[in-house]
């Protein structure tokens, strides 16, 4: 509780945020993408009948809801697809699936493709059910047409860290609500677009102080430092991260050197949602995991890093760097 106090004397005003139920009334907002009409095709890649079978599923469960109309298309060439991969290492650590939005545009800047991802090796690992695996196929299938994240906690298929929930009302509302508008016709919108990841964790920390005690209690390490190399790997969507070194000023977790290196997904050139690529110079407080060949990486990618901002009242404050949220440093260990 002291805490809680502690924070909300230091910056009151950056702690808004609607309740989650409250939330989960609205339709589903919107990311900033979205095809010239509400339907496209798609390139299903997997091999596997039984993950062939799971992406069918959530292509029938979109086009039952009239909002979105996905067909199939056997153009191996197809910008739009949808595939797995089973990785756990770099962007993929944790990440249960991804959609790649923006694969390409047409000439006034709407979308023309976009690629679904679902990660065999974590669904596996955790031990998702059939249903479950087709709920992140839906919600990969969401972000594709032009969805973004519902809060923390809604009933919503795109529910940050969704397993449970299928398609609801709120996201058929929400893709309704995309589509509602006329497409584009402005070739001012083509130059700015641009693609953009969005990785889907097996959990969400997204939620001020009770997400970050919880990052603080599953990180291995805990370090206070300065960035002084870093070094992009542009290999998207599959090897997609950012190599950062850090000198170590301060440990409040875990056994480490005066320095470490370990991943982030995100660079200059692509976003990463929730990320932002740090910098050499930069201050920060990163909260790590380690794999088993003893590479660390930044957990759950943005939701992991801090930056160091300014000093209020004696307090150094580090902004989170998935939400922008402020936090004292001793709000991180
Ligand atoms: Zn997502």
């Amino acid at each position: 509780m002291q805490k809680s106090l502690l924070l909300l004397t230091g910056c009151l005003a950056l702690l808004g945020g609607v309740s989650a139920q409250a939330a989960t009334k609205n339709p589903t907002p919107a990311n900033k993408y979205r095809y010239a009409a509400k339907k496209a095709a798609y390139y299903n890649k997997s091999t596997s009948t039984y993950y062939r079978s799971i992406w069918t599923t959530a292509r029938k469960t979109w086009n039952a809801s009239k909002a979105f109309t996905w067909s199939t298309t056997t153009n191996k060439k197809s910008r739009s697809f949808t595939t797995t991969v089973a990785k756990n290492t770099g962007i993929w650590t944790n990440a249960t699936g991804m959609a790649y939005n923006g694969m390409s545009f047409d000439q006034n800047g709407n979308q023309t493709g976009a690629a679904m991802y679902l990660n065999r090796s974590v669904l596996k690992k955790f031990r998702y059910t059939k249903k479950q695996r087709t709920n992140v196929a839906i919600h990969e299938m969401g972000h594709a047409l032009g969805l973004k994240h519902n809060n923390k906690g809604s009933v919503s298929v795109m529910n940050p860290s969704n397993r449970v929930h299928g398609l609801r009302n709120v996201d058929i509302r929400g893709a309704k609500k995309v589509y509602a508008t006329p497409a584009s016709t402005s070739k001012a919108l083509a130059s700015a677009a641009k693609p953009s990841l969005t990785v889907d964790h097996l959990k969400d920390y997204s939620n001020n102080i009770t997400g970050v005690e919880q990052l603080v209690h599953d990180a291995g390490t805990i370090v206070e430092g300065t960035i002084t190399k870093s070094v992009p790997h542009h290999r998207a969507p599959k090897n997609y991260y950012t190599t950062q070194t850090i000198r170590i000023a301060d440990k409040f977790k875990g056994q480490t050197g005066q320095t470490l290196t370990f991943t982030q997904g995100g660079t200059p050139a692509m976003a990463v949602t929730d990320s932002v690529v740090l910098h050499p110079g930069e201050t920060v407080v990163v909260m790590l995991g380690r794999h088993a060949n003893g590479q660390y990486y930044a957990i759950n990618d943005g939701q992991g890093l801090f930056l160091d901002t300014h000093t209020n009242n004696g307090h150094e404050l580090f902004e989170h760097v998935s939400d922008h949220v402020l936090y004292t440093e001793e709000m991180l260990h």
